[in-house]
């Protein structure tokens, strides 16, 4: 079996859409490199007075089209490639929405459910300490991603803070509100999704009630979009995390759910009474992706469906909320059997449309309310969904390769208008 590589499927996903755009090369090479990655050791004192050293990343792809924008994630299964994958991600995200962004993003390879918080706390001011050559509110600007949250981000805020010596709130988004955080920004990946969502129901004429949703993946992405789900009167049936999935083919009580999960110390979804359960990790995905439902979301971690499991799922619509679900074998057969795939790039995109409100709001010193970032969000993503469509419908491709020449598209023409560099 070959091993998955997420930066490699980046570089296929992008090679694809040069063929297509037909890209100068110069620019697709350009494109195919980062331009710059740090590895940073972050010693910590443990709990234990033992010193624990652990890896951290921080990549940034593109600076193109402005300052560099992504999330950090602290995950045992992060490596330096996965980084650079994310990193280039998010370089076509912001493209696509056209925020003026570049892409980078930030790892570190550990595992914080086994970790007190006060470590977690060291590793971050360590990791802030280590990264902060390269970070700023005119060079970089991080947010919370997999299993970090406005927490972390409060700690980055005030660790980079001390080294300049004034408070930079525009250094990282996703804080907390009193710190200069943004309203509405903590739930905007899942609002975002739901918009997309909401956009792709009318387009195939699906009606709220009768449009049936199972969800991979219970963290702030896929806790949100089933909130949104549901208040738009769509059935949640199914959800899963890393404790196993819940099953109710009359719709979960997501309200009740949410305030479970919100009780439990590490937020899982097991011991909830409402509903069957589905078999634990990873069985429990692999019958999510089997059900009987009009939409699936995968809103976890890269590569989940695969050419192994494409071919079983039933769903009319998959909706990305994570970043790299769906590999580009995957892609083929999803194409072939109908379903339509609402990409990555567009659809998780909400996260970092709210983060840029953040950050023009942290340089301003004016906070906008929530009425006028939801009515923003929901500009930006409804015009970037019927963009993404129109190219589809024009090029008679799915929305990912559309998606794709969006973004990719606008990058290049950045760099054709910047030229290089002497
Ligand atoms: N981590 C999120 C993403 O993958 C948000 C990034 C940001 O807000 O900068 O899109």
């Amino acid at each position: 079996m070959t091993v998955f590589n997420p930066w490699e499927m980046a570089c296929q996903q992008l090679d694809m859409v040069a063929d297509k755009l037909n890209l100068d090369k110069g620019i697709h090479a350009k494109l195919r490199h980062c331009k710059r990655a740090l590895i940073v050791s972050v010693p910590i004192w443990m709990d234990d007075d033992t010193v624990e050293v652990f890896e951290g990343y921080r990549v940034q792809h593109n600076l193109e089209r402005g300052p560099a924008k992504g999330g950090i994630r602290y995950h045992p299964d992060v490596t330096l490639d996965e980084v650079k994958a994310l990193a280039m991600w998010m370089t076509w995200k912001c493209a696509v929405v056209n925020i003026p962004y570049g892409g980078a993003k930030g790892g570190v390879v550990c595992d914080p459910t086994k970790m007190s918080l006060k470590e977690i706390e060291k590793l971050t001011r360590r990791l802030t300490s280590e990264i902060s050559i390269i970070i700023g509110p005119e060079k970089d600007i991080p947010a919370p991603d997999v299993n970090t949250n406005p927490q972390v981000m409060s700690w980055i805020m005030d660790t980079y803070s001390m080294g300049v010596g004034y408070s930079a709130p525009g250094v990282v988004t996703g804080k907390p509100i009193e710190i200069g955080g943004s309203l509405g920004r903590h739930t905007a990946t899942g609002r975002g999704a739901m918009l997309v969502i909401h956009e792709a129901m009318k387009h195939l004429k699906m009606k709220p009630s009768d449009t049936r949703i199972a969800i991979q993946g219970f963290g702030n992405v896929g806790s949100s979009l089933a909130r949104y789900l549901h208040e738009l009167g769509c059935p949640v049936v199914a959800v899963t995390d890393v404790s196993g999935g819940l099953f109710n083919e009359k719709g979960l009580d997501v309200p009740a759910l949410l305030a479970h999960v919100e009780r439990q110390p590490q937020r899982l979804i097991a011991g909830f009474d409402g509903g069957d359960h589905l078999a634990g990790e990873p069985a429990a995905n692999e019958a999510l992706f089997k059900l009987d439902v009009e939409i699936l979301a995968p809103c976890a971690l890269e590569n989940q469906i695969t050419a192994d499991n494409a071919g079983n799922i039933r769903a009319r619509i998959i909706a990305e909320g994570a970043n790299g679900p769906t590999t580009p074998e995957a892609d083929v057969i999803l194409h072939e059997n109908g379903v339509l795939v609402l990409p990555d790039i567009l659809t998780n995109a909400g996260g970092v449309t709210v983060s840029y409100f953040e950050w023009v709001q942290d340089l301003q010193s004016i906070f906008w309310d929530l009425e006028s970032i939801d009515r923003e969000l929901t500009r930006i993503m409804t015009r970037s969904f019927h963009e993404v469509m129109a190219i589809a419908e024009r090029e008679q491709c799915d929305l990912r390769l559309a998606a794709y020449m969006l973004g990719v598209n606008r990058v290049a023409t950045a760099v054709k208008l910047r030229g290089v560099f002497p």
